[in-house]
């Protein structure tokens, strides 16, 4: 048993980083009697959407709010299908079914991603929209799905729960297709001290929309336009958010660090490490590895006190959730091998390079005994 203790993510110690700057920032908000839909949030916004790179940011309740409020912004609901990857955290369907629609799932490729060449097949007249998700922080191919998608007239929505600050082709998510869902739980690379969300856009009128449907489908106090949801972010997320944004790209960069001392250290192991595609500048929100022989490999790390998840163990069709979709074990078989096999190591953004070794040892230590 070592007794080097190294959790999969130190969500404590990054916040006391900023302790001061949160408390001053809770005080404000405290002081301001003002809790809910004011500046607190307006400047957040404001600077999100300046991060981004896009037109408007509108703060929401959490990551699933986001993409579901997109789908009713853009009038996608019973009827209407969705293609979205088989391989992602469930949210992404959720969002789907909440808005009456249909999840169609087509298969990644070895980015973990949405795999393009697949796409077509599953396009059908109903076909109204597709969620690229960035998973684990690398951006899905979305020059590629945003061509597809402009010939068979489809929308594209972008969960960029994962990847805050990634770039496609030098771009960064949130402005890749027409609109984004972000989440800013707790764990993301940018987390606020609760729940919260953004959904970003381009788009004027939907940005709008958005806006409406996340406020009691309200433009105007009192006056209700449609029948909306309350999924708002509050002001004390938005200040605490506001104190966590400018340091975001120092994160990354220490990820990067992280990521890249993996690649390097574990080449040559029985390992499948994760593999970036051309024009991708991943965030690294997870450093995933697959190993035929991961629930050992996970023990093997345990006992050295070296915390890992799985992210994710069950994919969304193999869920009781989706037991009406009728996707049997093996109809989306590439998904369903991902999911055996993958480990995500230690990573983040006060994770330091001699723990990181540690966990290099460890899985070296694990292969050499066979
Ligand atoms: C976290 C996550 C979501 C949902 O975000 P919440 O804020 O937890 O609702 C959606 N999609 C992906 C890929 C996620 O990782």
């Amino acid at each position: 048993m070592s007794t080097t203790a190294i959790p999969f993510l130190d969500l404590k110690a990054s916040n006391a980083q900023y302790r001061e700057q949160l408390l001053r920032a809770c005080e404000r908000v405290i002081d301001s009697g003002w809790y809910v839909l004011g500046r607190e949030v307006q400047a957040f916004e404001q600077a999100f959407a300046e991060y981004c790179g896009v037109k408007h940011a509108i703060g929401v309740s959490n990551g699933l709010d986001a993409l579901h409020l997109i789908l009713r912004a853009m009038d996608i609901g019973a009827g209407d299908e969705v293609i979205v990857p088989s391989n992602t955290y469930i949210a992404t369907w959720l969002a789907v079914t909440q808005a009456g629609a249909t999840p169609v799932p087509v298969e990644p490729d070895d980015s973990y991603n949405l795999d393009p060449s697949r796409i077509e097949a599953a396009i059908t007249p109903r076909t109204k929209a597709i969620i690229a998700v960035h998973l684990y922080g690398q951006p899905a191919d979305m020059v590629a799905i945003m061509a597809l998608a402009e010939r068979h007239g489809l929308k594209v929505i972008e969960d960029a729960a994962q990847a805050h600050g990634a770039l496609d082709a030098g771009r960064r998510t949130g402005g890749l297709g027409h609109a984004a869902g972000f989440s800013f739980y707790p764990g993301k690379n940018l987390g606020a001290l609760g729940d919260g969300g953004a959904v970003t856009t381009n788009d004027d009128a939907l940005a709008e929309r958005v806006r409406m449907l996340a406020n009691y489908g309200s433009r105007v106090k009192y006056q209700h336009e449609q029948q909306g949801y309350n999924c708002r972010l509050d002001e004390m997320q938005a200040a605490l958010l506001a104190v966590k944004l400018p340091h975001l790209d120092a994160d990354i960069a220490h990820r990067r660090q992280i990521a890249d001392f993996y690649q390097h250290e574990l080449a040559g192991l029985p390992l499948v490490l994760p593999k970036v595609r051309a024009g991708a500048e991943p965030v690294w929100h997870l450093f995933v590895v697959q190993s035929e022989r991961r629930d050992a490999l996970q023990q093997a790390l345990a006992t050295a006190g070296i915390g890992t998840l799985i992210h994710y163990p069950v994919p969304p069709h193999r869920q009781g959730a989706y037991a009406e979709l009728n996707l049997p074990e093996g109809s989306l078989p590439v998904a369903e091998a991902i999911h055996r096999q993958v480990l995500s190591l230690p990573m983040g953004p006060t994770l330091t390079l001699e723990h990181a070794a540690v966990v290099v040892q460890a899985c070296r230590d694990f292969f050499a005994k066979g």
